[in-house]
C-alpha cells in the first residue's frame, strides 16, 4: 500500500544504516497498512495537533500525516533523524521532530495554546508503563490531551484494562480506571514488528474522564501500593503500613478482603481517609 510518495519503510532502514536497537525498544513497524490502522483509531486527525513518541524510522508518522494530522514527535535515537527530515520535507510545516529523552520532555509546554493533542505512540517497550503512568498523573485534570492510542505489550495492556477479581487487576487498573476511560482496540502479532518481539502486542486507547472521582493521586498510589504489594494477604494485613485498621474502619471496608476484590471507588474511598 502507498499512502504517500516516499520510499518503503525497509528501503528507509537500509539507506539509513537504521540497524534496530534492542536497548531502544526499537520494533519497527514496516506496513502501512497497520500503521494507518492506528492512527485510525485516534479519530479524525486532520489538522489536529498529536504527539508522538519515538518515531523511529516514521512508519507510523508517515500514517499520522497522511490522515492530515499536525504531528511533534519525540525521538531519543538520532540516527533516525534524517529519515524523519526527509518525511519532514514532503509534509512542509506538518511535523516538527524533538531529538531527546520523552521521559524528560515537558509536553505541555509544547501545546500552550489550549489546543488539546492526541497522544499516538508505538511505545518503546523499556519506558513505555513509565510514560503511560506520568500521563496518568498529570496536573491539573482533565489534563492538557484528548486521548491516548497506545501500543502495549498484550500483558500490559490488561493489566491497564482489567476490573475487579481478575488477575490482572493491580496498581496500573486502579490508576487508569480512576481517571480514564480505557479499552483494548486490537491485538498485534509479533511478525508484525521488525525485529519481532516474543510476545503479544495491543494497541489501546484511552480516554481521560472530566470528572474522576476527587482523590490525591499521591494517596491513591500509597494505598495502591500497600494493597498490591501483598496482594494475597487480607487488607487488615496489607495495609498495617498506612495505619489500615483505622483506614478499614472509617470506610467500612471489611479488613478480611484482599485488594482484588475492590472496586476503584472504594480504593477511592481508602485513599481519601489516609491523614
Ligand atoms: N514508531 C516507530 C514504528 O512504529 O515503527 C518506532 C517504534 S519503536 C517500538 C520505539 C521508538 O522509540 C524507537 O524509535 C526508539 O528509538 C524510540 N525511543 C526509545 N526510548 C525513547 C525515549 N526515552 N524517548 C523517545 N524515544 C524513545
Amino acid at each position: 500500500m502507498s499512502i504517500d510518495n516516499l520510499p518503503p519503510l525497509r528501503q528507509v532502514l537500509e539507506q539509513y544504516d537504521l540497524m534496530p536497537k534492542k536497548s531502544l525498544g526499537q520494533n519497527f513497524l514496516f506496513d502501512l497498512n497497520l500503521t494507518s490502522k492506528i492512527a485510525r483509531q485516534a479519530g479524525a486527525l486532520q489538522d489536529q495537533p498529536v504527539i508522538e513518541v519515538g518515531p523511529g524510522p516514521g512508519g507510523l508518522t508517515r500514517a499520522l500525516l497522511a490522515q492530515g494530522a499536525l504531528v511533534t514527535a519525540i525521538e531519543r535515537d538520532e540516527r533516525c533523524l534524517p529519515a524523519l527530515a526527509e518525511i519532514e520535507s514532503h509534509y512542509p510545516g506538518r511535523l516538527k521532530v524533538i531529538s531527546g529523552d520523552a521521559l524528560e520532555q515537558d509536553f505541555e509546554a509544547l501545546f500552550p495554546d489550549g489546543n488539546k493533542p492526541r497522544i499516538v505512540a508505538n511505545l518503546p517497550y523499556n519506558v513505555g508503563t513509565q510514560l503511560l503512568i506520568n500521563w496518568l498523573l498529570s496536573e491539573p485534570w482533565p489534563p492538557y490531551y484528548q486521548s491516548m492510542t497506545l501500543m502495549f505489550q498484550r500483558e500490559v495492556a490488561e493489566r491497564i484494562v482489567a476490573a475487579p477479581n481478575t488477575d490482572h487487576y493491580g496498581r496500573l487498573a486502579v490508576l487508569a480506571g480512576w481517571r480514564t476511560q480505557s479499552r483494548i482496540a486490537f491485538d498485534v502479532p509479533p511478525q508484525a514488528f521488525t525485529p519481532p518481539p516474543k510476545v503479544m502486542s495491543s494497541v489501546v486507547h484511552i480516554t481521560p474522564l472530566d470528572k474522576p472521582l476527587p482523590c490525591d493521586a499521591q494517596k491513591l498510589g500509597r494505598i495502591t501500593q500497600a494493597a498490591f504489594g501483598q496482594r494475597r494477604k487480607m487488607l487488615r494485613q496489607s495495609l498495617k503500613p498506612v495505619n489500615g485498621a483505622k483506614l478499614l474502619e472509617v470506610t467500612g471496608i471489611d479488613g478480611t478482603r484482599r485488594a482484588e476484590t475492590l472496586n476503584i471507588e472504594e480504593f477511592v474511598a481508602l485513599a481519601n481517609a489516609l491523614d
